[in-house]
């Protein structure tokens, strides 16, 4: 029997979402998720998408570790005839926030990689443990499955030092690894690359500027297939407004903070981590509530939704030089693939550098890759649902296929 299957697992401090793909028709199998593991509130919600309906279950009981939740989702995937025993499954693919300057591909893990991974912990504090936990977890369920790390850093490490380098002592910088990798990589390579095939071109011949506007949220300039730059930097933290995130400030704002503002360097993390962006701003994060307040004249919602599309054309126009032509502007994920407004708002008055969106284009609601500019705008802008799992999947298939060929 050929192994066709890939289990696709992110693993969060305290989440673990997967997909059970079938990479035949990159159909999903399953998808589900574990949340709150180690509290007394674990959930764990499970829909197999197999035979007809997509019906969820859920349970709700203690989850103590990601041990456990994996074994959880185990069970439930062996329930549906799915399970991780099968001989179909040819291997599990995990996504890694952090790979530094070392991992440029997709990576088959052995003891060296994940010593490596281990390694990259201090530039990644809050997601590089959890992706181990869940790599180690799902090697003690499959010993003999070949588990492949995908990166989030790795379709950015094609950036020349000019963009990955911070203008500070360079002896102080390497010492400490301080250098812009930045995030979403995988979904900012399968976006550009869909959309050089919505224009009818292969990736090598189009420049893309990338918006990936999510709750967390970052741009990339991606020429001919390699990305050149992009907003977010040694952490996510760096760019664009985001939901909880701050983005591009000062960084005399932190030391300001500290010595005058008496904050302890942890309570300023939490602060531009998780109390800034959006929610920060107007007390609210989710895009489609921030628009309700204004539709009903709430003035500091309007300001908020003003400051992030504010920083989002300084990006457009940075990228625009970086590039010199650009052919496509794509926005993805929540916010760019849902919000009309946020589209409008950010390609306005951008009719000299060529863009340009059509409202009725605008309006309509899609899970379809689509443009959204009129015919007569020098640069296409276009809508493109991501989809990571489907690149981790493919990523992961990609290099495992020979082994079962
Ligand atoms: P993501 O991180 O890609 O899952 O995006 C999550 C964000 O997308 C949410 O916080 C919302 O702000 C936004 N979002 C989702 N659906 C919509 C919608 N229909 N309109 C506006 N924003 C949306």
């Amino acid at each position: 029997m050929t192994a066709t299957r890939v289990l696709v697992l992110n693993s969060g401090s305290s989440s673990v979402k997967y997909q059970l793909l079938d990479m035949r028709d990159s159909s999903r199998l399953a998808v589900g998720l574990v949340e709150r593991i180690g509290e007394e509130t674990s959930r764990l919600k499970h829909t197999p998408l197999t035979g007809g309906g997509a019906e969820s279950r859920e349970r709700e009981e203690p989850i103590a570790d990601h041990e456990a939740a994996l074994r959880a989702v185990a069970d439930e995937l062996a329930a549906d005839g799915l399970g991780l025993d099968s001989p179909e499954l040819a291997a599990i693919g995990h996504r890694v926030v952090h790979g530094g300057l070392k991992f440029t591909e997709p990576t088959v893990i052995d003891d060296a990689v994940l010593k490596e991974i281990e390694r990259l912990v201090p530039v990644a504090p809050l997601h590089n443990p959890a992706n181990i936990t869940g790599i180690r977890t799902a090697q003690a369920l499959r010993p003999d499955l070949p588990q492949v790390a995908v990166f989030d850093t790795a379709f950015h490490t094609t950036m020349p030092e000019s963009a990955a380098r911070y203008a500070i002592d360079v002896a102080t910088a390497d010492e400490h690894r301080v250098r812009r990798y930045g995030f979403h990589g995988t979904s900012h390579a399968y976006v550009s690359r869909k959309t050089a095939r919505l224009l009818g071109k292969a990736p090598e011949d189009v420049n893309v500027i990338v918006l990936h506007l999510g709750n967390g949220a970052s741009a990339s300039a991606v020429r001919g297939g390699r990305c050149v730059d992009t907003s977010m930097g040694l952490t996510p933290l760096e760019g664009l407004v985001m939901g909880t995130r701050s983005g591009d400030m000062d960084p005399a704002v932190i030391f300001h903070l500290a010595r005058v503002g008496k904050m302890s360097i942890d309570e300023i993390d939490i602060l531009l981590n998780k109390k800034s962006g959006l929610i920060g701003l107007c007390g609210d994060n989710d895009m489609r509530e921030i628009r309700r307040r204004i539709d009903a004249g709430d003035e500091e919602a309007a300001l908020a939704f003003e400051i992030y599309i504010h920083r989002l054309k300084k990006y457009i126009g940075a990228y625009y030089a970086a590039l010199g032509r650009v052919d496509a502007v794509v926005f993805t994920a929540g916010v760019g693939e849902n919000a009309a407004p946020v589209r409008e708002a950010a390609v306005a008055g951008l009719e000299e550098l060529g863009l340009a969106v059509d409202g009725a284009l605008n309006s309509v609601r899609s899970d379809e890759a689509r443009l959204i500019s009129p015919e007569y705008a020098r640069v296409a802008v276009a809508v493109v649902p991501t989809d990571e799992e489907l690149e981790i999947a493919d990523q992961t298939y990609a290099l495992v296929g020979d082994r079962n060929a």
